[in-house]
């Protein structure tokens, strides 16, 4: 799967030309495997393009319940506007909204409940990457975000090393590849039923490096960010995903 994450960004006129340029660059197919999450404004606008093809339209976060929490948004009303996934955790949403491992795993069993796929985002900083504590970060946010009270069927998980978001420094592919089969290690032994998730790697993928990404193995797909705001680089990205994986 290729998730472009639009973050802040996109205006109605201009989104209309991205989504024109896209579906014109890719054949059918290919929208198969590919999932956009503009903002919550221009959801509506994106769902409604996409709405005969195989295009998923997602968000970028929502919170746990309804009702008096100005300046939010449920899961139950992103699903009844037809939302088929959503990020949770991203590094921006932890960082600067202060969201720690129990809310995230609360947001998870929201979406669970309302038939929402979550896309969990972990990541570790520079600091921990560089003293070589990788794993132990990622262990520690899947398992704090792995709700307690539900036996999930699935679950995908964003690998996006803080370091490399927005940075143009990406980690060796092979380096990912090799921490991608262990979050599907930790992730297969901490669920009740031995799930082993899609990962999908995030931080400065375009469509120079995305073949090398695409190449391992254990890289399901690509969490896009800066590269995902212009649809050729998009497309191309999405296609170099179709002719590596053979799908
Ligand atoms: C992101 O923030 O999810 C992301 C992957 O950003 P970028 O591609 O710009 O590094």
């Amino acid at each position: 799967m290729i998730v472009a994450n639009w973050k802040a960004n996109g205006d109605i006129k201009k989104n209309y030309l991205w989504c024109e340029t896209f579906q014109n660059l890719l054949d059918k197919s290919s929208f198969n495997y590919v999932g956009i999450s503009p903002s919550h404004i221009h959801f509506h606008q994106l769902n409604t393009f996409f709405k005969e093809t195989n295009v998923m339209i997602g968000m970028q976060d929502i919170y746990i319940e309804g009702g008096a929490i100005t300046g939010s948004i449920s899961a139950e009303m992103a699903s009844a506007d037809g939302c088929s996934f959503c990020l949770v955790g991203h590094s921006e949403r932890r960082e600067i909204f202060n969201e720690d491992g129990n809310l995230i795993s609360k947001k998870i069993s929201s979406l669970l409940k309302n038939n929402i796929k979550p896309i969990l985002c972990i990541g570790e900083s520079f600091e921990e990457h560089k003293a070589g504590n990788t794993r132990d970060k990622l262990k520690s946010q899947i398992i704090e975000s792995i709700p307690k009270s539900y036996v999930l069927n699935e679950l995908i998980i964003a690998y996006e090393p803080i370091w490399a978001i927005g940075s143009g420094k990406t980690p060796e592919a092979e380096e990912v590849n090799s921490i991608h089969e262990f979050i599907k290690d930790v992730v297969q032994s901490a669920t009740a039923n031995n799930i082993v998730p899609k990962v999908l790697y995030g931080g400065s993928v375009n469509d120079i490096n995305a073949s090398d990404f695409f190449d391992e193995d254990s890289i399901d797909g690509a969490l896009v960010g800066g590269a995902s705001l212009d649809a050729n680089i998009f497309a191309n990205i999405v296609n170099i995903y179709k002719r590596l994986k053979k799908i």
